[in-house]
């Protein structure tokens, strides 16, 4: 022992300001009286380690559609002189740098977008829009490019009134001008959010509570601290302070949001052949 800590040691004995082995031996008495410790103990650190593994799952298949798809259809690469039927959001080098909630942001967005498409193609095909568009065409009369006056059809230029439209939001071309026309990216700001993106919204929920909020030993069940400073973390569902429950919640979460990504890219995986075989690529 040098000089310096054997000086300490003894200010410590004088004055008693380390406690920490009177605090490890009151701690180990305290935990005795914990009843079933150890399972219980082991039960959370599984629970834990479940939710880790989830998650990595849930982040590689969040990996694959930001490279792979939710970017634009058909773009021309410059360098290689071709179209890319579908290109991803961020390169595979971009994922780097971003967190697993920057990463669920951008499927937000991606499956916002999938979503918006549907609503507006099942639109297209309905008998509301068959008679505004009816409208639309009675009130302009011809193209709004070329003057034509066969062959109309309304088409949108913007959105905010979506479903609601008056003639501000469209306007009417034939069919040759509107084959050339480069449609406005479909973004309806009037339409309920996805479903996904609530689900999305419960797992990061869970995943932080799981990653941040400590096990109180003393509560009956396995339970999350009480502590106020946790209260934050449940405030979607004061329920999950149950870990069981939480568990059971979050694993159903991932397994919903797996079989939602695998149909939207079924969906893509359509959509490319369909563009392949229109362009015979
Ligand atoms: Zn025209």
């Amino acid at each position: 022992m040098t000089e310096d800590l054997k000086e300490f040691d003894k200010l410590v004995r004088e004055k008693k300001i380390s406690e920490v082995d009177k605090m490890l031996e009151e701690s180990k008495k305290l935990t005795e009286k914990i009843p079933d410790l150890k399972e219980r103990h082991e039960k959370v650190v599984i629970a834990r380690g479940n939710v880790v593994e989830a998650s990595i799952k849930i982040e590689i298949a969040f990996d694959e559609l930001i490279t792979k798809t939710g970017g634009e259809d058909l773009v021309m690469n410059p360098e290689k002189k071709e179209f890319h039927l579908i290109t991803g959001v961020k390169r595979e080098n971009e994922l780097g740098g971003l967190g697993f909630k920057s990463k669920v942001d951008i499927i937000r967005k991606i499956m916002k977008k999938v979503d918006d498409e549907f609503i507006y193609t099942g639109y297209l095909q309905s008998k509301e829009w068959e008679k505004k568009n009816k409208d639309f065409i009675d009130h302009f009369k011809k193209c709004n490019k070329c003057g034509n006056t066969e062959q109309l059809n309304s088409h949108h230029i913007r959105y905010e009134n979506f479903g609601n439209e008056n003639i501000k939001d469209v306007e009417v071309l034939c069919w040759c001008c509107g084959l050339g026309r480069k449609q406005e990216p479909i973004e309806l700001i009037n339409q309920p959010e996805p479903s996904l993106l609530k689900d999305l919204e419960k797992f990061v929920a869970l995943r932080d509570i799981f990653a941040h909020v400590p096990v109180s030993w003393f509560a009956k069940e396995l339970e999350f601290d009480e502590n106020p400073r946790y209260n934050h973390f449940f405030k979607l569902d004061q329920k999950w302070r149950s870990v069981p429950l939480a568990l059971n919640e979050f694993m159903n979460l991932q397994k919903e949001i797996l079989d939602l990504i695998l149909a939207y890219i079924k969906s893509i995986v359509l959509k490319r052949e369909l563009l392949k075989i229109f362009f015979k690529y």
